[in-house]
């Protein structure tokens, strides 16, 4: 199927690897121009060598990267320095740590809600007028299936998501929507990154459970009977983000090998 996007230009944040190195990857192979964001020099410019290395890149889709950290204000300017004008936007940041929520402060509540809340409303802010004036727009919010079927540790995560979820369920549904402009949100279950690995060593380190006995229970409890891989979230992106699907915006499209076990 043609997505109907090449020749656009999507910023993608979080994209030195996992799922936001998905969605890059996914969005160049459509020719789509990208700029990735990621806070690591060298891992960014990784990242950029393997997209430009690509043999499914049509030659003419380009690759920029900035190193910044997109929580920041100076972060965000440092991107919007480059270019403004994006057609797609793919927001995404490290998730805030788990843990007892009896333990986090106010500082750590500000962090999480600024990483994972209020620095996508930033992104969505500087660019969705020129998208409605330009009469097309996709925005894309990594969030997580936690929104959907909290998980106990994940609180901040819980939290500050579901905070930007409210303020999505609000503004796709506005003067946006007329004018050719959706925002949805893309919500993984477990996917086979660094951070999967991080949250399985963190609860290793707490309940003296090996990481593969705790990784085997939670892939045993997936109906899929695996974790899912950045380039099939990359493939859904890059489809929300497509001519097709124009008519679907305010959604929360949950991917996670049917983990979820509600009807709705
Ligand atoms: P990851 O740790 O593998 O990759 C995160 C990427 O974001 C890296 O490129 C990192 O450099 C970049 N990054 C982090 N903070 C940044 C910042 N402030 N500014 C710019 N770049 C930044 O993580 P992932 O597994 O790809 O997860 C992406 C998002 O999805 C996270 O918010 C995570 O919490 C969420 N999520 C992941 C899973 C999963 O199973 N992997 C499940 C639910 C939710």
């Amino acid at each position: 199927m043609d997505l109907g996007i090449a020749g656009k230009w999507a910023l993608v944040c979080g994209a030195s690897r996992g799922l936001g190195f998905g969605c890059a990857q996914a969005l160049v192979r459509e020719g789509v121009n990208v700029l990735i964001v990621a806070r690591r020099e060298g891992a960014l410019e990784e990242a950029a060598v393997q997209l430009r290395a690509d043999p499914l890149r049509p030659a003419d889709a380009s690759v920029l990267s900035v190193c910044a950290d997109i929580t920041t204000t100076a972060g965000r300017e440092a991107v919007f320095a480059q270019r403004i004008d994006f057609d797609i936007v793919v927001t995404n940041a490290g998730g805030p740590p788990p843990g007892d929520f009896r333990a986090w402060d106010r500082d750590a509540w500000i962090s999480a809600v600024d990483a994972n809340m209020l620095t996508p409303i930033e992104l969505i802010k500087a660019t969705v007028d020129g998208m409605m004036a330009r009469g097309f727009g996709r925005i894309v919010n990594i969030t997580s299936s936690a929104v959907k079927a909290p998980i106990d540790i994940l609180g901040l995560s819980n939290g500050a998501r579901s905070g930007l979820t409210g303020f999505v369920a609000g503004a796709s549904r506005s003067a946006l929507a007329g004018k050719g402009v959706t925002i949805n949100n893309l919500l993984p279950g477990a996917f086979d990154t660094d951070r999967l690995a991080a949250i399985f060593q963190g609860a290793s380190a707490r309940t003296g459970k090996s990481v593969e006995t705790l990784s085997e229970a939670r892939r045993t409890a997936i109906p899929a009977q695996r974790f899912g891989n950045p380039a099939e979230f990359g493939a859904i992106c890059a489809f929300l983000c497509s001519q097709h699907a124009g008519y679907m915006t305010g959604q929360n499209v949950l991917a996670d090998g049917g983990a979820y076990p509600g009807t709705f």
